[in-house]
């Protein structure tokens, strides 16, 4: 094996970690929807898959899915959208558009991991400016290093992830004026929260909003999109690699658009989820949830590692953010479940507060 010739970086580099879980877990650890497609739907997609040519090349621009993701979700008419197989790969075609020496790279900390794992493969600079305490956005210190570093792309979720607070739409709006480069509002979480930017993708012509249908219920199908000026998607459609998209989750895609109600349902519970774990783990003794607008909520509670073994020993998966982060101590990041799945996670907490305290 030529290991000589592969980046020592790379070598050094851990792989973005999957759970093999027996499927006798309850798994929250990766902002999945819990429910599975109904049985109905699922026939008639199947029907819908059957017929897709797949012996042919797929082509993005014919499938419909960009039309039925206008459809369902509100854009400007003037936006255009480049499909990719899910966010990540938008999120590194992205950076790949910026990537030229000293070029930078700014986001907040903590932050979606793969800000800085493609800036660093793609050997750009980068700056993460930490959140304050309670994860909320430090705007000063954001515009101080937009000016210090004039970076060439930054990113921000919106709502974040890993602490599902979000932040103030001024204070965002505040930042999009002040950048010379390329801002992306990653909304991999919008769909769960009260405000967008959607509507204006494109406006001004650097914000470009990020989306996924990885949140909503089709994580298998890797779907994702960006939406912007034509200025910046036509550069990003050239760094595309050819055929990206696969005819099938291009098929799927558009059907799931086009039954949105199962969608908007499984939304509504999932935030009325949200809610009552709110209330009832900030009951809790010594345990506060930080105020989610996510499918996800974090909370920080005196041991978080100890609640994290006493959760997985009950066979449900969370994620330890604890450890990853200073701002991250004794911090649990937990999807949010079925109404059954959130009430095992409560019990398990409840009965074992003596030892999590
Ligand atoms: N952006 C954010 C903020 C995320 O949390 C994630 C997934 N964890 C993604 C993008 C990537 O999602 P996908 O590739 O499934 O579309």
């Amino acid at each position: 094996m030529p290991h000589s010739v592969i980046r020592a970086d790379i070598q050094k580099m851990t792989a973005y970690q999957v759970a093999d879980l027996p499927s006798d877990f309850i798994k929250l650890d990766a902002m999945e929807v819990p429910y599975q497609y109904p049985e109905h739907l699922q026939q008639a997609l199947a029907q819908q898959l059957a017929a897709a040519p797949i012996n042919r090349y797929p082509n993005p621009h014919t499938s419909g899915l960009q039309a039925a993701l206008r459809q369902a979700f509100a854009m400007p008419d003037t936006a255009q959208i480049v499909l990719g197989n899910g966010s990540d790969e938008l999120i590194q075609l992205l950076t790949l558009l910026v990537a030229q020496p000293q070029a930078t790279v700014l986001s907040v900390e903590p932050a979606f991991v793969m800000y800085r794992h493609n800036a660093a493969l793609l050997g750009l600079n980068y700056v993460g400016v930490p959140l304050r305490e309670d994860f909320t956005l430090d705007t000063a210190a954001m515009l101080q290093a937009i000016e210090t570093h004039n970076p060439a792309l930054i990113y921000l979720a919106y709502p974040n992830n890993p602490t599902g607070v979000p932040f103030a739409r001024a204070d965002v709006e505040q930042i999009i004026q002040a950048a010379q480069g390329i801002v992306v509002i990653d909304e991999a979480y919008g769909a769960f929260s009260d405000d967008s930017f959607l509507p204006q993708a494109g406006q001004p012509e650097n914000m470009v909003v990020l989306r996924t249908l990885s949140k909503i219920g089709f994580a298998g199908l890797r779907l994702g999109y960006a939406v912007g000026h034509a200025n910046i998607m036509n550069e990003l459609a050239k760094i595309t690699p050819p055929y990206n998209m696969n005819q099938l989750s291009l098929s799927a895609g558009k059907f799931a658009l086009q039954h949105m109600d199962w969608i908007d349902e499984k939304i509504a519970i999932l935030k009325q989820e949200r809610d009552k774990m709110t209330a009832e783990l900030n009951s809790l003794p010594e345990t506060h949830v930080f105020p989610s607008q996510a499918n996800f909520i974090t909370v920080r509670l005196p041991q978080a590692e100890t609640a994290f073994n006493l959760l997985k020993e009950n066979k449900i998966l969370v994620k330890k953010l604890h450890g990853s982060h200073a701002l991250l101590e004794n911090c649990l990041r937990l999807t949010l479940g079925t109404p059954e799945q959130n009430q095992q996670v409560l019990r398990v907490l409840q009965q074992h507060s003596d030892n999590i305290q």
